[in-house]
């Protein structure tokens, strides 16, 4: 490539020196003449330079210098490459406009922050869903912008597996989901989805199930009380009418529990934290859970034991965390066959304190275990309506788990037994002077 330009570059300074020589041998000056011709050369090449390093300078657009000799070869190269990269440039601001544009009519949310969390840019949407300015609010942080202490802690957290739910600070009637990106060298994409029907139709499933629930109840415990005053005076009762009152009674006592329970997942889902929390004495509550146990597996007398630990309370609602434990329990003693082995243990190590709940009972296959604690899901639903099941007693359990911060584990083998763990934080651990009595 530099070969061209060499020769050039020799054949121009021979051909000086020659003509150096040659007005020399006229004028008879070798010297001078050599020394005239050299200096020429060297004027020529300082002013390529020259035009060079000020081209270099320039900040504007000009067009290559006209180079003469090796220097035109220079020139040409550089002016190629000046076209090259002014086509690319272009092309790029293009790309970056076309970009712009999208995002722009993205019906979301689109916020671009750098790595300390200050706005970089946003799209018109953001002005919408969030209030934010992209000229006006550029290097402010967002959590400034955003003041809510929620996504305060949910950026600090730094866990953007999940998302945000939040109302949108423009619009109180906005419900927006917010997720955050991390994207190239430590930057962030925020992005706000408007959830609002989904949230009107969430709240409304909500009220309709909550209200069908309570509306039932009353007229369920009606019959329930007829049926029983009636069963009460079977001799009176025609003949062949006591299976039939009898059924009525197991079915409207069923209908009751799903109520029940429908009642209690509603008030569960009406707000994220438990109303009344304070120090649950859970080795007491779990006696208590116990004794209950043991009336409902009856003369199927499986062996129940307990080992709570009577110095670890919890930090919650005593009323919930009955609920959910007695769940798993109800369960141990419906899934497992007569005389079958109950084992219940609450107690704490390094992280947090753990109630587990392990049955010698008929188990669960892995294809089931996640979908649990579904609503209504049950392995095999003759068996569970047979033992008096609902379907919603372990989605009970993850909601209250959920309310407490726990976690809800299950290990369970086909034919030799299920093993139901709830792990809570150390956070929620409180450590007991003495044994406090059952709230
Ligand atoms: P259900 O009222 O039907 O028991 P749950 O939500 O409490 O509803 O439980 C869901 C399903 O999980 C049950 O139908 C049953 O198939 C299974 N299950 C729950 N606990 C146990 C257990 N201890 N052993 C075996 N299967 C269980």
């Amino acid at each position: 490539m530099n070969r061209p330009v060499d020769s050039k570059a020799y054949a121009l300074l021979t051909g000086i020196i020659l003509v150096s020589l040659l007005t020399g041998l006229i004028i008879d000056q070798f010297l001078l003449a050599l020394c005239v011709g050299l200096a020429v050369a060297l004027g020529l090449e300082i002013r390529q330079r020259q035009q060079l390093t000020q081209w270099l300078d320039s900040r504007r657009a000009v067009s290559t210098p006209n180079g003469h000799g090796p220097w035109r070869n220079i020139f040409d190269q550089l002016h190629r490459r000046q076209e090259l990269n002014r086509r690319r440039e272009a092309q790029l601001l293009l790309q970056l406009q076309q970009f712009r544009d999208s995002a722009a009519a993205l019906p979301d949310a689109l916020v671009a922050m750098d790595a300390g969390g200050r706005l970089e840019w946003c799209n018109p949407a953001a002005a919408v869903y969030l209030g934010f300015r992209s000229t006006e609010d550029h290097g402010i942080q967002v959590e400034n912008l955003l003041r809510l202490p929620t996504f305060r802690s949910y950026f600090d957290a730094g866990d953007f597996s999940g998302s945000l739910s939040i109302t949108s600070p423009v619009n109180p009637n906005q419900q927006l989901d917010l997720r955050i990106v991390p994207y190239g060298d430590g930057a962030y994409l925020l992005m706000a989805h408007d959830v609002t029907r989904i949230h009107t139709l969430e709240q409304t499933r909500r009220d309709f199930v909550a209200n069908v629930s309570h509306e039932l109840r009353t007229p369920l415990t009606v019959v329930n009380g007829y049926v029983e005053a009636l069963i009460d005076q079977k001799e009176q009762a025609p003949d062949g009418w006591l299976p039939a009152l009898e059924s009525i009674d197991q079915q409207a006592g069923r209908m009751r529990s799903i109520v029940e329970d429908l009642l209690m997942i509603s008030r569960l889902e009406s707000d994220s934290e438990p109303h009344n929390q304070g120090t649950v004495a859970v080795a007491a509550l779990l006696q208590d859970a116990c004794r209950e146990a043991r009336t409902l597996s009856g003369d199927r007398t499986h062996q129940i034991s307990l080992e709570a630990d009577p110095l670890i309370g919890l930090l919650g609602n005593h009323q919930e965390l009955y609920s959910a434990f007695s769940n798993l329990l109800f369960n141990a003693v419906r899934y497992t066959p007569a005389r079958g082995e109950i084992r219940v243990r609450w107690h704490r190590d390094g992280d947090g304190a753990h109630c587990q709940v392990s049955d010698t009972g008929i188990g669960i296959a892995k294809t089931h275990l996640t979908r649990l604690t579904e609503r209504f899901f049950r392995v095999d639903i003759n068996r569970s309506r047979d033992t008096g099941g609902t379907g919603l007693g372990l989605a009970i359990v993850k909601h209250v788990l959920n309310r407490h911060d726990g976690v809800l584990q299950v290990n369970s083998e086909l034919q030799r037994g299920s093993t139901f763990s709830c792990h809570f934080p150390p956070a929620r651990v409180v450590t007991l002077d003495q044994p406090l009595q059952t709230g």
